[in-house]
């Protein structure tokens, strides 16, 4: 019988081949019981040397601490080793050693729950969140417990040309063992478009898919499975109605790529001679190997809240300033857009602190999370001044709704400018500065806003989601969410034709700036700036290629005046057909 999973599509095109499946969970905890007092005594012995590693990994840090880093640093590391010698994470592990015969990961595992489920109950605020270093600090004695890594080895499997590998997650360890490999595809039930296995599945370039949940109980091994890397759909012993189908999307698939690359050397230029810049989108510095290779003119928006994710403690200055760095270096000169964490929201620091707020959306998120943690924000400011010498750098603040927030944003640079002359720090001092318009709030005010700053750059994921009051990542509220709404439309005409007014580069920044089919009713709103993610490059290209702004101009007068929301769809196809050829 056939059956369909969904996922998120992180790898394009389309692929048909034979399941391969990686039961054992990279990330699950080893459990074995012990027979004798020997084994027991090991593992004991184990246990106690992780502690003691642990113990002189935080010493070290504690004793190497930078003498300008924050007060709280030293404060947070001594409270972490307070924690590590405490019986409950020192010693009662040793004691389930003892009494249920098992080994040191899963003692530690077993305690960390009990842990943790004492904490939940906990009714002060302040207190209950000190789980979240209590597990920290447990996360590293199982770091020392499996000899620094927590990274499995490589994976041993005959792979073959149509194998579709099924894991419930890969470490970047284990993908490195298939990375040479031909594999058809794979999929994973964990994971986010962002994760390490969704990078490596757009660097790989094959078709992939994570986060589909069931992937590893519902396919069999040997099993004949469709991967619609496009849609994120998975189709799991397809009937020949399907099979056939889905070979003829994927042939198309390949015949449009292979159009498409013959775009890479051409300049985006309208009919009309109208030059459009198209930057990148980027996570990771890794992104910027496939923004180069589609001839990007450079990030229009770096999202510097990844490498504060799916860690313990927040990257460091110079972990920053290397990092940056070496963006700016492999950007070779052209622009490149950091904008500052956009913590909060769906990008929770700590996974726990998400579901704690009720609204996230509407609470301690972008610029907002930033100013509540002043030295967090400076020491980024910082880090980011100083790459600024190593490449053409601007910086830009999400989420602002206020002229207060841009002038405290600058305040806290201007602070961080001072502390890195009194560093005698080498940084770059004209740094252009922007803001996303991404609320209501400074859509409608944007030319009182725009005078603050240098440049804007249109968040549309966000103004979308809080114009239409629909969460972007809710799939019951998906057929909201509508980027051709009037409302929209109406805010981001204003946007687009205020920054033009008041000669401020303004650039649209969220995936509707990335989808083909929205790039005429951009262009014919003024829209000359496009940052995408890279993989959507050569599509946005073909259809600016393919444009005449001077016939769109009066060709979008009816989506203009249109209110009607049902009516905009027919309206824009209508905008969307081919009169014109390359
Ligand atoms: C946006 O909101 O459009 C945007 C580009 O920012 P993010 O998707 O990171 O919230
Ligand atoms: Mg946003």
């Amino acid at each position: 019988m056939t059956i369909a999973l969904y996922g998120i599509p992180v790898g394009g095109g389309i692929a048909l081949g034979r399941a391969h499946l990686l039961p054992q969970s990279m990330r699950d905890i080893p459990h074995y019981e012990l027979s004798t007092k020997e084994e027991r005594n090991n593992e004991i012995k184990r246990f106690k040397n992780a502690i003691k590693n642990t113990r002189r990994q935080l010493e070290q840090i504690n004793k190497n601490l930078p003498t300008k880093s924050p007060t709280e640093l030293g404060v947070f590391i001594q409270l972490h080793l307070m924690l590590l010698l405490d019986d409950s994470i020192s010693s009662d592990p040793i004691d389930i050693i003892k009494e249920e015969n098992v080994n040191a990961e899963w003692a530690l595992h077993l305690q960390s729950q009990k842990l943790s489920a004492q904490f939940e109950t906990i009714e002060d605020e302040y207190l209950r969140e000190r789980k979240a270093d209590i597990l920290q600090v447990i996360e590293r004695v199982f770091k020392n417990l499996r000899g620094d890594s927590m990274d499995f080895s490589s994976i041993q499997v005959d792979l073959f040309d149509d194998t579709i590998l099924i894991a419930s997650d890969f470490s970047p360890a284990d993908a490195i063992s298939f990375k040479d490999a031909r594999i058809a595809a794979f999929l994973t039930d964990s994971g986010g478009p962002s994760s390490h296995t969704a990078i490596l599945g757009r660097s790989l370039d094959i078709p992939s898919i994570v986060a589909l949940h069931h992937a590893l109980e519902v396919i069999h091994e040997n099993e004949w499975v469709i991967v619609d890397g496009i849609d994120g759909v998975v189709i799991i012993d397809p009937d020949q109605r399907i099979l056939e189908e889905y070979q003829k999307r994927a042939r198309e698939y390949k015949a449009k790529k292979r159009t498409l690359n013959k775009l890479r050397n051409t300049s985006a230029i309208t009919q009309d001679g109208v030059e459009i810049e198209i930057l990148a989108n980027i996570e990771t510095v890794d992104d910027i190997t496939l923004a180069n290779k589609n001839m990007a003119d450079g990030v229009g928006l770096f999202r510097s809240e990844f490498l504060f994710l799916n860690r313990d403690t927040p990257p460091d200055e110079n972990e920053q300033y290397q990092y940056y760095s070496k963006i700016l270096k492999k950007a070779a000169g052209k622009p490149v857009i950091m904008r500052t964490a956009d913590l909060g929201a769906d990008k929770a620091l700590r996974k726990a602190e998400s579901s704690i707020v009720i609204n996230p959306a509407l609470s301690l998120t972008g610029v907002r999370f930033s100013l509540a943690e002043p030295l967090m924000f400076r020491t980024q400011l910082r880090a980011l001044l100083r790459a600024g010498v190593h490449g053409n750098i601007s910086i830009m603040f999400p989420m602002i709704a206020s002229i207060a927030e841009i002038k405290q944003c600058l305040s806290h640079l201007q602070i961080a400018k001072e502390q890195l002359i009194e560093r005698n720090e080498v940084f770059a001092e004209n740094v252009p500065i922007g803001i996303m318009v991404e609320t209501p709030a400074a859509a409608l005010m944007v030319g009182s806003l725009m005078k603050q700053v240098d440049f804007i750059s249109v968040g549309t994921n966000d103004l979308i989601q809080y114009t239409l009051a629909t969460d972007r990542n809710d799939e019951t509220v998906a057929y909201l969410y509508q980027p051709t709404h009037p409302a929209v439309l109406k805010l981001l005409v204003h946007i687009i034709r205020t920054a033009t007014r008041l000669h401020k580069p303004v650039s649209v920044c969220g995936e509707i700036a990335g989808n083909p089919n929205l790039t005429r009713m951009l262009l014919a709103i003024g829209l000359r700036r496009f940052s995408m993610h890279p993989s959507n490059i050569l599509a946005v290209k073909e259809m600016i290629l393919s444009s005449n702004i001077t016939s769109l101009e009066s060709k979008i007068i009816p989506l203009l005046r249109n209110e009607d929301d049902e009516r905009a769809r027919e309206i824009l196809d209508k905008l969307n057909q081919r009169e014109e050829s390359i």
